[in-house]
């Protein structure tokens, strides 16, 4: 979707602004407040401004306003709606999304599975308060524009600005609750002297409507049991992220709730995943609750994927595949996600 507006010397960039620590404030009390926080978007902007090249023009689209740890599935698709109307105006050259860092790799991965589009969109937020002394979101905030406004940045998907790095969405984690450096990207594994590899990032063939798709992540710590399990079916969950130990291996009284809701619902997919921070979850070690007796109960592992973006991607191809008009059945939409889990190429 190049054109002669699109591809040049006077990129057009939309900020979508949700609110988050970029434009918080702080109250007398120390306590730092996101939302509300018309007259501190309004001052974020006119600083950009300020400082960026007259060629690059931005304009600002309020979408949500508050703490992203209020957002879930609503939100996501909220701002799926949000980000594709604005990418259908071929005269926008990129997307900028300000976003609180607390839940900024969900919406991250939310996104960069409907982003089908070459233009960049850049997700990036702030550690500390807007009327900090040293806030770092003013120059999050200009190195996502001038990103976003760059052609270098095109086809690599939503991109997670902070703190100088600069990371492709899926396998995104916050690492760090205070540092300026708030996100590292977990990936597949290659040899350490290279870098990480351009991910594939194949698009979800269909738009997810993640507020009707209940999937839960459910702790698994060292001797859990079944009481978490059997909740979350009984909530209604569709899928299960079950994060685990080692290289996503459960708990015994967790791997035997496990093999029983194998037999008896199979139409609720679950993925095991991993507590530790790096590296991919595979099928790996046999045994009760080992991950390759797991994935001959048919659970799926998260790859280099954690909890948080495994629940997106579980849900959103949940969601998708309910849609299908041709089979309808819970139980063929989930035996169609675990032949198709592969395809997301989570594992090296
Ligand atoms: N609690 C804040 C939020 O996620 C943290 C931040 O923005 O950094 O909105």
């Amino acid at each position: 979707m190049t054109t002669a507006e699109t591809s040049t010397d006077t990129p057009h960039i939309v900020i979508c602004t949700t609110g988050g620590t970029i434009t918080a404030s702080t109250t007398p009390e120390g306590a730092v407040v996101a939302g509300d926080s018309d007259p501190a978007t309004q001052a974020m902007l006119d600083e950009l401004r300020a400082v960026l090249p007259e060629q690059i023009r931005v304009s600002a689209r309020a979408v949500i306003d508050a703490d992203s740890s209020t957002f879930g599935p609503a939100e996501w698709d909220l701002l799926v709606d949000a980000v594709a109307d604005v990418l259908s105006d071929p005269g926008v050259s990129g997307v900028v999304v300000t976003h609180g860092t607390d839940t900024l790799e969900e919406t991250a991965m939310a996104l960069d599975l409907h982003h089908d589009d070459p233009r960049p969109v850049a997700i990036t937020g702030a550690q500390r308060p807007a009327d900090h002394p040293e806030a770092d979101g003013p120059a999050n905030l200009l190195d996502a524009v001038l990103l976003a406004a760059d052609p270098v940045s095109r086809d690599l998907g939503v991109l997670v600005v902070l703190g100088r790095a600069i990371l492709q969405a899926r396998g995104v984690r916050k690492w760090h609750t205070t540092d300026p450096v708030a996100f590292a990207r977990n990936s597949p594994e290659h040899p350490v002297e290279d870098l990480p590899p351009e991910l594939e990032r194949p698009t979800l063939p269909g738009r997810a409507r993640f507020a009707d798709t209940r999937v839960d992540v459910i702790a698994c710590p060292p001797g859990a049991d079944a009481v978490a399990v059997r909740a979350s079916v009984d909530a209604g969950s569709r899928g299960l992220i079950l994060e685990g130990s080692g290289s996503g291996n459960l708990p015994p009284l967790v791997a035997d709730a496990v093999a029983q809701l194998a037999d008896d619902r199979p139409d609720i997919v679950m993925v095991v995943s991993s507590r530790v921070p790096r590296g991919e979850a595979t099928p790996a070690y046999g045994g009760r609750g080992g991950g390759a007796e797991l994935a001959n109960r048919g659970v799926l592992s998260s790859g280099y994927l954690r909890s948080g973006q495994a629940r997106v991607l579980l849900a959103a191809l949940l969601s998708v595949a309910d849609q299908a008009p041709a089979d309808d059945a819970a139980a063929a939409v989930a035996t169609e996600i675990r032949r198709s889990w592969p395809k997301y190429h989570l594992y090296s």
